[in-house]
């Protein structure tokens, strides 16, 4: 059983002036314990094929299967909240809560108590490599690189093991990307994640364990 498997899906824009086949007969399999790049130009449909896995949408034709359901066959909303961890280029925090409020918040949303959640957060922001003192501290007082840890422990918050990343280095220095990229691998290969990354970095997609290259909508390697 894979964790993500997508199975002859096409997407289509469907804009006021025209129509965008932005994903055409794609099909790939996602399994735990690795870590995929999807690369491509831009406009090649990266974002777009994320963001089904994401179940922001359905695709026009084909399935996105999440532990053989197809997310056809749920409701998204459930989907998007217990089956995938997604994070973002631009780390997407609450900037009027808390470090310690944005980690508790997918945990509390769950039914989890403020003081069990509060022990999670501590435990998370340990284990992305932060130290306690950020945890009272608001998200505009963090680095770009900060903040996207804070994302990531955020985003383990969540019971899923599927976590998806749409150019989660693409604001940061090489240094800071670096040090994303390893976090996320080490979910990957130390604790059984399913890990997929939209790159433009091709330094980042060569240390993944397997490449997804997009042309024009289509699947070229
Ligand atoms: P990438 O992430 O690889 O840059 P996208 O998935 O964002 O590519 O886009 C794939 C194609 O779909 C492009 O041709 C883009 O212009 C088009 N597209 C993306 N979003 C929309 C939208 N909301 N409406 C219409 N066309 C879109
Ligand atoms: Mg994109």
């Amino acid at each position: 059983m894979h964790a993500l498997s997508i199975q002859h899906v096409n997407y289509t824009y469907q804009t006021q002036y025209q129509k965008v086949e932005a994903l055409r007969d794609i099909s790939a399999d996602f399994d735990a314990g690795k870590v995929y790049a999807i690369v491509g130009k831009s406009g090649s449909g990266k974002t777009t094929l994320l963001s089904l896995m994401a179940g922001l949408d359905l695709p026009t034709q084909g399935e996105v299967l999440c532990h053989d359901v197809a997310t056809s066959q749920m409701q998204l909303e459930m989907y998007r909240r217990e089956k995938v961890a997604v994070i973002y280029q631009n780390f997407r925090l609450f900037p009027l809560l808390t470090v310690a409020e944005n980690v508790m918040y997918p945990m509390e949303l769950r039914g989890m108590s403020p003081k069990e959640a509060l022990g999670k957060a501590k435990a998370l922001i340990e284990r992305v490599g932060l130290p306690a003192t950020v945890l009272d501290r608001y998200p505009t007082m963090l680095s770009g690189g900060e903040q996207q840890r804070v994302a990531i422990a955020r985003a383990l918050g969540m019971e899923t093991k599927i976590m998806l990343a749409d150019e989660p280095t693409g604001n940061l220095d090489t240094a800071n990307g670096e040090n994303i990229f390893s976090i996320l691998q080490s979910l990957a290969h130390e604790d059984g994640y399913c890990v997929i990354i939209v790159t433009h970095d091709r330094t980042l997609a060569q240390k993944a364990d397997d490449v997804l290259e997009l042309r024009d909508g289509q699947v070229v390697g």
